[in-house]
């Protein structure tokens, strides 16, 4: 018999959210359209209770869930003043320090601005890679922002969903520019690029040969991408990365908005380049607003939406369904003996679900 293992952390995190959600549940606020009135008076208070409401993993929320969001999108129709700025980089790039100073930055601009994560580690590895409450402290206790440190993981999908709809509830409570970070772990930058409108790259400054080792697939997502570091000793490193990137990335098609990816390098810990950083994406968020690129990104991100909406529906609605699960593992065990093709496995699982939606 194998050991017994000790609880993992991840567990007891999702404990305490959904025994705060319980909280949540049990209080009045748990009526979703005063709970979007709140939120859309810019009641932070509602505002955590809704994000904690979509991002529950219960399927009795989800009806309630679904409910507040349609609250909200009718009390308060979202427009295009908001910028939505996707950010990834390998964890201790410096993305919370760098944020930490930007954010504050565009608060001096006037902006109200709202930080949350797609982290795919988080409550798998008993902790999440983009850490919790207590990175960007300053921000955190801002009056005109707010830091949503990433939910649970569950699949990569629902932490996406999860983080797509906070974002439209972060905009319906005022904050308009919201920053999604990520880690370049799995397909999370997809996920995050899917959702914002601007997608910065943050990278070490490195010698050439270690700049390959950043996924091509990434550097063509970016529409900026910044060197961090460039301080003290890292000014020269940072400088050399630049040039190289330069070269690595005039080999690559453009981004679909036709500007060619800029490269910028500076630190966030200083604040070196920063000013100059927020010029940049200040500036091709206003050029895509006004030329429409805004409206048609904004669409693709609803179609994004959808189809990942469809894909968890789907998966929730086998989940639901005792005897699918039971199918599933049928198959699965054929599948892995041999006798029956992926293919065939595949088709016969969704033809017993269409008689069962
Ligand atoms: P994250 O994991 O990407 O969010 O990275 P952090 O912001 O937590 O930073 C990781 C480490 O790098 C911390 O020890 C920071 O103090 C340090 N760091 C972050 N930004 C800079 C920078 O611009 N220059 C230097 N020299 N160090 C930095």
């Amino acid at each position: 018999m194998e050991p017994k293992q000790a609880k993992p952390a991840p567990e007891a995190r999702q404990k305490a959210r959904e025994a705060a959600w319980a909280r949540i549940r049990s209080a009045k606020a748990a009526d979703p359209v005063r709970l979007a009135e709140q939120l859309v008076a810019g009641n932070r208070v509602a505002l955590s209770q809704g994000i904690t409401w979509v991002e529950s993993r219960l399927p009795e929320d989800r009806a309630g869930a679904e409910a507040l969001l349609e609250a909200v999108l009718r009390l308060k129709t979202p427009g295009h003043s908001s910028l939505r700025i996707g950010i990834t980089g390998i964890p201790g790039v410096g993305k919370s320090t760098m944020i930490e100073r930007w954010g504050q930055m565009m608060i001096e601009a006037g902006h109200r601005v709202a930080v949350l994560a797609v982290d795919p580690s988080s409550g798998r590895s008993g902790g999440s890679v983009l850490g919790d409450k207590t990175r960007m402290s300053a921000l955190a206790v801002h009056a005109n922002a707010f830091v949503r440190p990433s939910p649970a993981a569950d699949a990569l999908g629902g932490v996406a969903r999860a983080t797509h709809e906070a974002m439209l509830l972060c905009e319906a409570a005022g904050f308009d520019r919201v920053l999604v970070e990520t880690v370049g772990v799995g397909q999370s930058e997809t996920a995050v690029r899917d959702m914002t409108d601007v997608f910065l790259l943050m990278v070490l400054g490195r010698t050439g040969d270690e700049l390959q080792g950043i996924k091509r697939g990434i550097m063509e997502m970016a529409d900026w991408v910044w060197v961090n570091k460039a301080d003290g000793p890292g000014a020269a490193v940072a400088a050399e990365a630049a040039r190289a990137l330069q070269l690595a990335l005039h080999l690559m098609p453009r981004p679909e908005h036709g500007e060619a990816v800029g490269i910028l390098t500076g630190s966030g810990e200083t604040g070196m380049g920063l000013a100059e950083l927020s010029l940049a994406i200040e500036g091709l968020g206003e050029r895509l607003r006004n030329s429409g690129q805004l409206d048609a990104l904004r669409t693709a991100q609803r179609l994004a939406q959808f189809s990942a909406h469809v894909r968890l529906a789907l998966l929730d609605a086998v989940r639901e369904r005792p005897h699918m699960q039971a199918k599933w593992l049928q198959l699965q065990t054929q599948v892995q003996h041999g006798q029956i093709s992926a293919f065939s496995a595949a088709r016969s699982f969704v033809n017993g679900l269409d008689s069962t939606l």
